[in-house]
């Protein structure tokens, strides 16, 4: 037994995000029997509670982003971890006792922790052209699951060509009469099986070569004037009532800047066991700097994480062996 003097309510590990990679790295941990809680913040307005359906993760065939999120959740409950629906907006590098450890300021109250793991996840970019931010929620949105149903027979657009935005766009078919896909070049980012399925679908129409120059419209979305960025001069209006924006991702890792390094993006740099720059700060899933953001990986770095934060915590307690 260590004789390490550790304050009682310092808690092994804090996770903070409420998504694959952090109710993973919160699955680990507390089957491990570690002190451990998650601060899910916003987590009902997360990337995977906002997708309509999962067809890659493996084993499971077909789930809604929402039900597979809290199937993780319901798992991890069931090993005992602590959940509270918090937003963390700081962490301090602060001393627990005899050892160095963190505290964590959330909109509600201030916990201390010997470590912690940021898996808080990237929410979905803005194209910041004019009426973009006139006519959220009045023709602008980004999400397909929450406003599909409002475009039942109406004709819509989605700007970007990745995988978020095809797997959008075959979704808004389910309702809208026509999806025109505005892309700003003449192929598109998104992976080959839903380029297949977006060029099958007679309701999916495509304008290549064209970036956004303004949605238009007066109490609501009318249109989207577009730029034909391959000739010189041309622009042409679209006329639709709803533009669903998918061009990519931000991290949301703004409270953490200055305390961890960050790359040129805003997204967490770790090395290959999930640490960060910081001692006894570890990061897991879409915050991070890589290359692919799936839930697999997502779920992948959450146990890495978990491993490396349960040495790094015995270490520190002199537990280690
Ligand atoms: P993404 O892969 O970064 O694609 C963003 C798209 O928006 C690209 O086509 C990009 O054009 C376009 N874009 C970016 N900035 C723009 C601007 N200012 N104006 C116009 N267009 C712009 O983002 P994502 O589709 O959200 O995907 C994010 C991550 O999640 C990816 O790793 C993706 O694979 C993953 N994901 C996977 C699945 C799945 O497996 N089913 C589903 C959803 C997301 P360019 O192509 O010209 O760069």
């Amino acid at each position: 037994m260590s004789d390490i003097n550790i304050s009682e309510d310092t808690y092994d590990i804090i996770v903070v995000g409420g998504g694959p990679g952090g109710l993973t790295a919160g699955l680990y941990t507390s089957r491990a029997d570690m002190k451990v809680l998650l601060l899910e913040g916003n987590a009902q307005a997360s990337q995977i509670t906002m997708t309509d359906m999962i067809e890659n993760y493996p084993g499971v065939p077909e789930i809604s982003g929402f039900g597979l999120n809290d199937t993780f959740k319901k798992q991890a409950l069931s090993f005992g971890l602590e959940i509270k629906p918090e937003q963390v907006n700081r962490i301090n590098r602060k001393k627990s006792g005899d050892v160095e450890g963190w505290e964590i300021t959330t909109d509600n109250d201030v916990y201390q922790t010997l470590s912690v793991i940021v898996s808080t996840g990237a929410a979905w970019s803005s194209l910041g052209v004019p009426g973009e931010q006139e006519f959220i929620g009045r023709g602008i949105s980004y999400c397909a699951t929450c406003d599909a149903p409002f475009y039942r027979g109406r004709e819509v657009a989605v700007i970007g060509g990745g995988d978020t935005a095809i797997q959008e766009a075959l979704y808004l078919t389910k309702f809208a009469s026509k999806v025109t896909v505005i892309h700003r070049r003449d192929r598109l980012r998104a992976t080959a099986i839903l380029q297949q399925r977006a060029f099958a679908n007679e309701k999916i129409t495509f304008a290549w070569d064209s970036t956004v120059e303004k949605i238009l419209g007066e109490d609501g979305v009318t249109g989207v004037k577009i730029k034909k960025v391959k000739t010189p001069d041309r622009y042409e209006e679209i006329s639709v009532d709803g533009v669903f924006i998918f061009v990519g991702l931000v991290p949301n890792t703004a409270f953490i800047k200055g305390i961890v390094n960050l790359d040129k993006d805003g997204y967490i740099i770790t090395d290959r066991d999930m640490k960060t720059s910081a001692e006894g700060v570890f990061a897991c899933g879409d915050c991070i700097s890589k290359s692919l953001r799936q839930v697999v990986t997502a779920c992948g770095d959450g146990a890495t994480a978990a491993d490396s934060v349960s040495l790094y915590v015995d270490e520190l307690k002199g537990q280690a062996y």
